[in-house]
This record gives C-alpha cells, sequence and structure tokens, in this order.
C-alpha cells in the first residue's frame, strides 16, 4: 500500500482540493459507485480552526469537494469530542457547524450515535452503526504530540469512535494494545494527517504548533502513522502502538512512499516532557496508571471556563492566581505520588481519594471527573 506527502503551506481550500483530488488518483483509493461517507476529523474540544489542536475545517471542506465531484450523495462528519466536553460547543467553536451548514452535509456527534456491538479481544466493543454501514469511512487526524500515547495520529484518533465507557476501559487496559486491537477491527479506507500545522511538546491540547506544511495521504493507518513519525523525528519503534501494529502485520513494514521528498517535510517534533505536563505554573505529574481522561477534563475545565461567563468570576481568576503567581500541582492516577514542591495540590479523579484524604488535600471526585466539577470545585 501507498503513503503519499504532498507539500501543502496554507489552509486554502482550493489549493488543498487540488492536492488531495491527485493524492487519492495516486494511492489507488477507489472512489467508484460509493454514495455514503463517512468523515472522521479529530474536534476533540472546542478550539478554533488555528488552534493546532483539530483538524482544521479547511481540509474537510477541500475534501468534501472533492467527495462530491466524485458523486457522493451522502456525506456524513462525525466526532465524539473528548469526555466532558460540551459537543455543540466543540462543533460550533471549530468551525465545523458552519462547515455543515455551508456544504450541506451532516454533522453528528458520535458520541450519541447508534452503535453495533463487535467481539474484539477484550469482549465487545460497540462502534458507531455509521462507521460500518457508510460506502467509504475517511480518517483525518491531526500530527500532534501526546502525553500518554507519544503522537496522536491515525490510530489514535480512532478513539473518538468510542462509547464513554469503551473510551475508558482503553485507559485502564493501557491504551497502546487496545488501539492496535481497535486498528484491527476498524481499518479506514483512506487516512488523511493535517500536517499543515502541527502540535509539539505537551499535546494533545497543551502543545505549541508546529509547522510542517503537507498533508499525508495514504490507505493504511499504521503505515501512514509511521511515515508521520519519521516526519516528526520519532522513532515508531517507541511508539508502541504503531510498532506493535506493525509487528502484528496491521499495517506493512516497509510503506511504499511517493510524493514530495520526505527529507523537505522533516520538522522537529518536541515531545512530551515524561515527568510532567506543564502550562504556566501548573504542573500535571504523569502517572502511568493514569487515564489521560483525567487531566484531558481538567484542560476541558479551563477551556470551558473562557467560554462560559459564569466561570469569569469564579474558577477562572482562581485558576489565574494560582497558574500565575503560585504553583498548582495535580496528580492523578493509582498509586499516585505528592510531588516535593511547595504549590497547591489537587487531587483529581476516583483513583487519589485516598491519597488526598489521607494527606488532607483537595479532592475532585469523578472518573475521569466532570469538568463542571472541577470549575465548581477549585479552592
Ligand atoms: S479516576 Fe481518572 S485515572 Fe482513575 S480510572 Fe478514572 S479516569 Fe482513570
Amino acid at each position: 500500500m501507498t503513503v503519499k506527502i504532498v507539500k501543502a503551506k496554507k489552509y486554502d481550500v482550493k489549493s488543498l482540493e487540488s492536492l488531495i483530488r491527485d493524492a487519492i488518483k495516486d494511492i489507488g483509493s477507489d472512489l467508484k459507485n460509493k454514495k455514503t461517507v463517512l468523515l472522521k476529523p479529530n474536534i476533540v474540544i472546542a478550539a478554533k480552526p488555528g488552534s493546532a489542536i483539530i483538524t482544521h475545517p479547511a481540509v474537510v471542506e477541500a475534501l468534501i469537494n472533492v467527495l462530491e465531484e466524485n458523486g457522493f450523495e451522502d456525506i456524513i462528519i462525525g466526532e465524539g469530542p473528548g469526555v466532558g466536553a460540551d459537543e455543540a460547543k466543540a462543533f460550533e467553536v471549530s468551525g465545523y457547524s458552519k462547515l455543515a451548514a455551508k456544504k450541506n452535509v451532516k454533522l453528528i456527534n458520535l458520541n450519541k450515535a447508534e452503535r453495533t456491538e463487535l467481539k474484539w479481544k477484550y469482549g465487545i466493543i460497540k462502534i458507531p452503526k455509521i462507521v460500518l454501514e457508510a460506502d467509504l469511512y475517511i480518517n483525518l487526524p491531526k500530527m500532534k504530540t501526546h502525553g500518554q500515547t507519544a503522537v496522536t495520529l491515525a490510530m489514535k484518533n480512532q478513539k473518538g469512535l468510542l462509547s464513554r465507557a469503551d473510551k475508558q476501559k482503553f485507559h485502564k487496559l493501557g491504551l497502546h494494545e487496545p488501539l492496535v486491537e481497535l486498528a484491527r477491527v476498524i481499518k479506514p479506507h483512506l487516512t488523511i494527517v493535517d500536517a499543515i500545522e502541527g502540535m509539539e511538546g505537551e499535546g494533545p491540547l497543551n502543545g505549541k504548533k508546529k509547522k510542517v506544511g503537507a498533508l499525508v495521504i495514504g490507505t493504511d493507518q499504521v503505515e501512514t502513522d509511521a511515515i508521520c513519525c519519521d516526519i516528526m523525528g520519532i522513532d515508531p519503534e517507541k511508539v508502541g502502538h504503531i510498532i506493535e501494529g506493525i509487528k502484528q502485520n496491521i499495517g506493512p513494514e516497509v510503506p511504499d512512499l511517493i510524493g514530495d521528498d520526505i527529507k523537505e517535510v522533516r520538522a522537529k517534533f518536541k515531545q512530551a516532557n515524561e515527568k510532567y505536563g506543564k502550562f504556566l505554573n501548573v504542573y500535571s505529574w504523569r502517572n502511568p496508571y493514569a487515564c489521560s481522561m483525567c487531566i484531558d477534563s481538567f484542560s476541558l475545565a479551563v477551556r470551558s471556563s473562557i467560554w462560559s461567563p459564569k466561570y469569569w468570576l469564579t474558577f477562572l481568576p482562581r485558576f489565574t492566581y494560582y497558574a500565575v503567581l503560585k504553583h498548582l500541582y495535580i496528580i492523578q492516577g493509582k498509586h499516585a505520588k505528592i510531588p516535593d514542591m511547595k504549590g497547591k495540590v489537587i487531587c483529581l479523579g476516583d483513583c487519589t481519594r485516598e491519597i488526598a484524604e489521607k494527606n488532607n488535600l483537595r479532592h475532585i471526585k469523578g472518573c475521569p471527573p466532570n469538568s463542571r466539577e472541577i470549575l465548581d470545585n477549585l479552592r
């Protein structure tokens, strides 16, 4: 199977359209006699198109134009934003509601989608019916680093297909292995990675924008992810789910690479700190037993406080006080340890209840904690 790298400097729909049209032809993706398509971008939270957190809607718009030319009648954009995210807000702020209205296509919240039960290594997994029924399923991840899985690309973007319960189960299973199994169960027909502007450092939400200036397009998700790692200067052998995907023959070992020279788009991505994620003076301590959903809930709370006037006089000034003038440490996950540093400590999630009680620390309940619980309980 083939992966094509195409240089793309800007989020300009017209030029992206012709790059995507040519790439689909060159990699031999078959669009003939197909009518229904599900497009799965990454819209994990309410973030603006240029934030580098989400797949830019210009890429999806360009793809929709190409699909329309090819006679697709039912084009559906579907995403299940992160646990605790306000889905309607996520679609609105990201520009996807506007795009769906402009192109007259459906935009569906996969968190509420009708599901089909499939057997997999860990019992039963519930996959949105639309993913299984569409003639074509196209995965559109954003190129980002990730505090727990090193990178988030095509294989990781499929997590947005899962129900809340399955998302939680994934974390308890250790992420990399269930991602490999998910890639075995659900295989996108096409993957288009938005690497025009990616995110490095404290991804997937709190990193820095990293310009790459490319789209990476392939028919095999494992192979496409491996090429993306190469572009990011990250050894795919060190990314558990990708190397396992290759070893278990889910993706071919040697990708057939075409298009622009990989050397011309390589951009060394800074990886997330192994000990903690840091934003201003807020440290989120990493713990292999913690699910990303715990800290994602905290990030979501901070972001939603920006959009909700209700919290402008409560959560937001308190958070700013700790983040700018003091130090705030967030601990999470089983067997968490209290950092040996001075500052305010918040114990996040049900896993930290005991340690919070023992040390008389502020505890925010939930598994994962609801972002509203965090917004109402930061003191
Ligand atoms: S409390 Fe947080 S870390 Fe613990 S199981 Fe729940 S989501 Fe995971």
